[in-house]
């Protein structure tokens, strides 16, 4: 593999430093650009060398000024939405962490890799394990596709006791150590509900044949099956590592610092299937994917806004779903024919949902 310059935006974060881990144990692997939203980088980037460093603000400047072979979009949100345009666009090599860009601008990303003609690389793990069981295979030997959920902390607790949560128990994952959105999306399953739309852009599926399925350890991270019965899964401690490496030195498979599974010390896997009543994020994420134009985008504005709101405690867990659901009702959810109609609508949404915080607060 020839050398590969990466930007690497979201540097600060969970995914981002995982990702710095990984370029550190791949010689031909650097960093031509760093991006955050708040934290500083001076630091990071006098170490590791770099010209290009941006707090805040539009990261295309950065991005032309870099020319890097490959972005990295970690940075959490909406926000995300320019970098990822921008490198689909041009062809330019994408390892996608942040899921939000491509819900909120599916149809646009999706024209704008058409004619950028360069690579997709999902880091999300479920997707990364998608794309790695359907390599291959042809789109008509494919029957469904299963997006596996842990299930987050709450999976056991009955609908009364979810109005108590607190922030604190919602931010203890079981499974993955994350930053706090995500983590949050988790507990809800939001996270799995933007994960089904994730799905539906990047593999070209439709809804009814991608399936969620609750599975509590998270050692297996999705499925195929195929027309003959046949189902291929994806199994692997829960370590981003391994889908950040997979996306960073891809078509390689790079030694990382995760180990296999061990199945001589005992491997039970479990599967049940998730409850939409007391996590209706699920099927209001699976109804917006479904109705199409920009109601995912309003979806994931929405969910944004609660979600902070959550962490500010300014609501409870269950008026998370709530704010959503009342979001989507208000929108129109018409198409975007380009990326100043997507802001106006991604706006609309979070307008609305903002709204119905106002009394609360
Ligand atoms: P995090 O909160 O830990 O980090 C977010 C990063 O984005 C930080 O570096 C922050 O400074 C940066 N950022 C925020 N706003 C920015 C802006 N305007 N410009 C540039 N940078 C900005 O989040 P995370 O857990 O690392 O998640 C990042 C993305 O990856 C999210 O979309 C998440 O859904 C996705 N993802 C994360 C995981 C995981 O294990 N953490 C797994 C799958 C997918
Ligand atoms: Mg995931």
């Amino acid at each position: 593999m020839r050398e590969r310059r990466i930007a690497l935006l979201g540097a600060t974060g969970s995914i981002g430093r995982q990702a710095l881990d990984v370029i550190a144990s791949n010689p031909d692997l650097s960093v031509c650009a760093l991006a955050s939203g708040s934290q500083s980088l001076d630091r990071l980037a006098a170490e590791l060398d770099v010209e290009h460093a941006q707090v805040g603000g539009d990261v295309v400047d950065l991005l032309e000024a870099s020319e890097p072979d490959l972005v990295l979009n970690a940075v959490v949100g909406f926000t995300g939405v320019g970098a990822t345009l921008w490198a689909l666009e041009r062809g330019v090599t994408l390892a996608l962490a942040n899921k939000e860009s491509l819900v909120a601008a599916g149809d646009l990303a999706m024209t704008a890799w058409r004619r950028g003609g360069g690579l997709l690389l999902p880091v999300d793990s479920e997707h990364s394990a998608l794309h790695q069981c359907l390599d291959g295979h042809s789109p008509q030997t494919v029957e469904s596709i299963v997006l596996t959920a842990s299930g987050g902390p709450f999976r056991n607790r009955s609908a009364d006791e979810l109005e108590s949560v607190t922030v604190e128990e919602a931010l203890a994952h079981p499974t993955w150590s994350m930053g706090p959105k995500i983590t949050i999306d988790s507990a809800t399953l939001a996270n799995k509900g933007l994960e089904l739309i994730e799905a539906h852009f990047l593999f070209g599926i439709e809804y009814e044949r991608i399936e969620v399925v609750v599975h509590p350890t998270s050692v297996v991270h999705a499925l195929v099956r195929f027309r003959d019965g046949a189902t291929l899964a994806h199994l692997g401690h829960p370590d981003m590592r391994v889908p950040i490496s997979f996306a960073l030195t891809y078509p390689d498979r790079r030694v990382t610092s995760v180990t296999s599974l061990d199945f001589s010390a005992g491997l039970t896997l479990e599967f049940e299937r998730p409850d939409t009543e007391r996590f209706p994020l699920l099927a209001l994420a699976r109804e917006a994917g479904e109705r199409g134009g920009t109601y995912p985008c309003a979806f994931n504005a929405a969910n944004e806004i609660a979600v902070a709101a959550f962490l500010d405690g300014r609501i409870r867990f269950t008026e998370i779903a709530a704010l959503v659901e009342e979001a989507l009702a208000a929108v129109d959810g018409a198409p975007a024919s380009d990326l100043g109609e997507l802001v106006e609508a991604d706006e609309q949404a979070r307008s609305a949902a903002e709204r119905r915080l106002a009394p609360a607060a």
